[in-house]
């Protein structure tokens, strides 16, 4: 009976140095029970000799391997896509990923006062290179714009009403949906107006007693075209409640100046008296995941109080990483050091040049002109000009396949047949490895 000729755990676990090295004894022990499980039940169903122990142990190895892998890896984005949400959104400055490494490899002063040895505030941080940004009077990061919407809503709105146009009752991808959060807060959903059209007039006709909020949120993902109007900011802030502005992207440059439509600026808000104005920290800020919250110091002071400010808290390693992405812009040096505003300004002819040079090193394709997308649900329809590499083929999936099943995975677009490549989303460093993974995806076709 070959089930006898099965190896013992042990016996194995004694020929498994290396694994237990590269694994840990209690992983890799309960890999070789597993194995030697499944070999059990092989030979029941189907007598035969008995496996070796070398290949029970090399079965081992690869399941925890396989086991142990890194799931979050990086890859290189040639899609063209700036703020791909499935890609992590903004890559981190230089400055801000030593920030990063900075905070999380030993302590800090995230909540202490070195002057006088004592507590202090995380508040210190990023908050104010925010009101110094935005020139709001207080300002307040928490995980995510979804979390500071939340936040505001349940500190400043719960068991009231909150008018929202009916064009804005978006759902913004991820199933964050304004009305749901709006409940999940405690706050009541007071509709006004119609899908395309609300006036000021709607707004303040349905102004009682019971209502303590405005909100706007920003159509970040969607166009609304033809017969339509919504109230100016500033009206609906001359109107007797707090304007909460949900602005999503919330950029602090202006688009307009790289040939894209205007994405409404925190700046704006605030000027033009929003009380309380959220926007995401990976968007068009370029910088970690975060929500950000500025406005009113009185309503601000509410917010930092409600139980939710504590659960959605930042940590040391986002306020590192947002204080040196913040002092990017308040040096005037955003454009040159945040990589999603470099990509934003590449110039086409640079980066067709750019495809140029991939299509000489690689001896293959074409150079196509096209267009690269903002992405992360920002100004849906708008583009920007760049030179594609082209690569035909007979089987442009397959080869799309190859690329992302390479050690450093390549994520490109299919379109007409062709896999394309877009230089502007990928760093220049990146550009040794993209040729290199192309020759050998090219290679294998
Ligand atoms: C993206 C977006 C959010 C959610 O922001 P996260 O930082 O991803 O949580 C909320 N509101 C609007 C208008 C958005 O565009």
């Amino acid at each position: 009976m070959s089930l006898r000729d099965l190896p013992s755990v042990d016996k194995l676990l004694g020929q498994a140095g290396d694994l237990v090295a590269a694994y840990g004894r209690p992983l890799t022990t309960q890999a070789l029970r597993e194995g030697l499980e499944a070999a059990r039940a092989r030979l029941l169903a189907e007598p035969g000799p008995a496996p070796a122990s070398a290949a029970l142990l090399a079965a081992a190895g690869a399941q925890l391997a396989a086991l142990t892998a890194p799931t979050l890896r990086p890859v290189i984005n040639a899609t063209g896509v700036i703020l791909h949400t499935n890609l992590g959104r903004a890559p981190l400055s230089r400055a801000a990923l030593e920030a990063v490494t900075l905070a999380g490899q030993g302590y800090a002063t995230l909540e202490y006062d070195l002057e006088k040895g004592e507590r202090g505030s995380r508040a210190t941080h990023a908050e104010r290179l925010l009101i110094r940004l935005t020139g709001a009077e207080a300002a307040l990061v928490v995980n995510n714009c979804a979390s500071a919407l939340l936040l505001i809503l349940s500190a400043l709105a719960r068991g009231r009403g909150v008018l929202v146009s009916r064009g804005q009752l978006v759902e913004i991808g991820g199933g964050f949906r304004v009305p749901d959060v709006m409940r999940q807060s405690g706050a009541k959903l007071v509709e006004v107006g119609t899908t395309n059209r609300t006036h000021r007039r709607d707004f303040q006709e349905a102004l009682d007693e019971r209502v303590a909020l405005i909100l706007r949120a920003h159509h970040s993902n969607f166009k609304i075209l033809g017969f339509t109007a919504e109230p100016e900011l500033a009206e609906l802030c001359a109107l007797a409640r707090p304007v909460v502005d949900d602005l999503g992207s919330g950029a602090l440059l202006d688009t307009a100046a790289y040939g894209l439509a205007h994405e409404p600026m925190v700046q704006e808000s605030v000027a033009a008296g929003a009380a309380v104005v959220a926007f995401s920290g990976d968007k068009l800020l370029g910088g970690p995941q975060a929500g950000l919250i500025v406005g009113r110091a009185d309503l601000l002071a509410r917010i930092k109080r409600h139980p939710l400010a504590r659960a959605v808290r930042a940590d040391k390693v986002t306020l590192a990483a947002l204080a040196a992405t913040l002092l990017h812009y308040l040096k005037d040096e955003a454009v040159r050091e945040i990589p999603l505003w470099r990509m934003i300004a590449a110039a086409p002819d640079d980066l067709r040049r750019r495809a140029e040079g991939w299509r000489a090193a690689l001896g293959a394709g074409t150079v196509l002109a096209g267009e690269s997308t903002i992405g992360g649900g920002s100004l849906p329809g708008e583009t920007l000009p760049t030179g594609l590499l082209a690569l035909a083929g007979r089987a442009p999936n397959a080869l799309a396949a190859r690329l992302r099943a390479l050690p450093q995975p390549i994520i490109a677009r299919v379109g007409e047949g062709q896999v394309l490549l877009d230089p502007r989303t990928v760093a220049e460093a990146e550009e040794p490895a993209l040729l290199a993974g192309l020759r050998a995806a090219l290679g294998a076709g």
